[in-house]
């Protein structure tokens, strides 16, 4: 992992040694790399991973908490001795709880207030303390207005504490950390939340855009000889080309080694969108034998596609293809959650990394006829598919967390008995029925956003 190789904060090796040391991880294995530094990160692909999963799987039946969606974090949090976690970049110490206001909750309070308290400065309850006077301004921050109960300081503190704290809740607050259980020796992510918009993110997505790489791609899980046409989309930046997808990464088609010379002006218009026109374009690819969608999104496109007569067709698709997509992560998610990684890794293509091309005739109009490929083995091939492991499943984490899911869950029970199937398959590592089990799975989405073609409704909210 690139990150056992970040430098630390000062303060992030003192915090290691006492956490590794502290009785409450006692059998939790760690390695030290030459210079003694604590092999934080061990990814659960690993064997090391492994070992440690085993540890956090025997945890949960010592505390008695139940193997299901969430169980790493309840854990994580329950066994921290301190509570407060370390930053690995910045040294700052910071509750693991959700009592910092969030972004807009600060920008409330530092308006209704004129004051100018930043990012993770203080806690909720700090700041309460500070501005005492002013108990129904609170109350409108947090909506209680109409609320009755809430007469002094302390029941408002009661009430961000009993409602919002104990339930992880973030409508108006954020964490100090993130949850990264088991991968990080304490379940948490290395910088806080302090740094970690500035750091992680935003590197992952320099360094891709370095390689040439196209992060959406394993965000989404996409099929498609993602090496070649990263590469090739790299040839058509070198001339100055904007290049795109007929059919968006995004609604769970290829990325296809084919693309579309766009002026940039068209490109970001095009966005989560296809037009009528781009539809026939896949379909007739589609027709010589090109897999154009991804495995995860076919069935959706197979009941759909032939329906679209106009842009208007073609626009409602695209909203419901993203919503399928959605629908197909939340799945992956509550499958990494439940501990079963291994299973979702057979999806991601990791081996087109062992290969590299170039167009030796590429045309300044987007134009080639030769490809060369050549095979490539080497640390550059390895740290590509760690990059692409690591981004893959950082995506999934985001569905985690039901507060942050942009979309409507599904209402439909069948779905909910065949994922109990589907665990069970797994449990008993029965890789053919549970991969069968997701296709049917994948069906009733399908099935269900089908539904919605008719009525007209769409239940994105973004
Ligand atoms: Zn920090």
């Amino acid at each position: 992992m690139e990150e056992n190789n970040r430098k630390n904060h000062p303060k992030f090796t003192e915090y290691q040694e006492f956490i590794v040391s502290h009785p409450n991880y006692a059998g939790l294995q760690f390695k030290r790399k030459e210079n003694n530094n604590i092999v934080w990160v061990a990814p659960k692909v690993t064997s090391d991973g492994k070992l440690r999963d085993i540890w956090w799987q025997n945890q949960a039946k010592k505390l008695g908490i139940e193997i299901k969606a969430g169980f790493y974090v309840k854990i994580a949090v329950t066994i921290h001795p301190t509570k407060l976690h370390t930053c690995q970049i910045c040294g700052k110490s910071l509750s693991i709880f959700y009592v910092y206001p969030n972004s807009n909750t600060l920008k409330k309070i530092n308006q209704t207030f004129e004051t100018d308290f930043q990012p993770f400065e203080k806690t909720i309850f700090e700041i309460i303390d500070t501005i005492s006077n002013k108990l129904e301004a609170w109350k409108n921050i947090f909506n209680l207005n109409k609320n009755t109960e809430v007469t002094d300081y302390q029941l408002l503190k009661d009430w961000i504490q009993k409602e919002q704290v104990d339930t992880s809740s973030k409508s108006f607050f954020s964490s100090g950390v993130m949850s990264n259980a088991p991968d990080r020796f304490d379940g948490f992510h290395s910088d806080g939340n302090c740094c970690r918009s500035k750091s992680d993110k935003g590197r992952s997505k320099e360094n891709l855009q370095r390689y040439g790489q196209d992060r959406r791609v394993y965000e989404n899980w996409a099929d498609g000889d993602w090496k070649q046409a990263d590469r090739l989309m790299s040839m058509f930046r070198k001339f100055g080309l904007s290049a795109d997808h007929i059919g968006p990464i995004s609604l769970g088609f290829c990325h296809r080694p084919k693309f579309h010379p766009l002026t940039r002006e068209e490109n970001s218009a095009k966005n989560n969108r296809m037009s009528f026109s781009d539809m026939q374009v896949l379909i007739a690819d589609e027709k010589n034998g090109e897999q154009v969608v991804s495995w995860h999104s076919k069935y959706i496109w197979d009941k759909l596609k032939n329906k679209v007569k106009n842009d208007n067709d073609a626009l409602k698709l695209s909203k419901l293809m993203r919503l399928n997509l959605h629908w197909v992560l939340m799945v992956f998610a509550m499958i990494d959650e439940k501990g079963f990684r291994d299973f979702l890794m057979q999806f991601l293509n990791l081996d087109y990394s062992n290969y590299d091309y170039k167009f030796p005739d590429f045309q300044l109009d987007g134009t080639f006829t030769k490809i060369i490929k050549t095979d490539k083995k080497g640390k550059n091939q390895e740290n590509n598919k760690e990059r692409y492991v690591r981004v893959a499943f950082e995506s999934l984490e985001e569905y985690k967390n039901k507060e942050n899911r942009r979309v409507t869950e599904w209402e439909n029970e069948n779905i909910d008995n065949f994922l109990k199937q589907l665990f069970e398959f797994l449990e008993q590592k029965n890789n053919s029925k549970a991969k069968e089990k997701l296709h049917e799975i994948l069906q009733l989405l399908a099935q269900e956003i089908t539904q919605n073609w008719e009525k007209e409704m769409v239940y994105l909210k973004e």
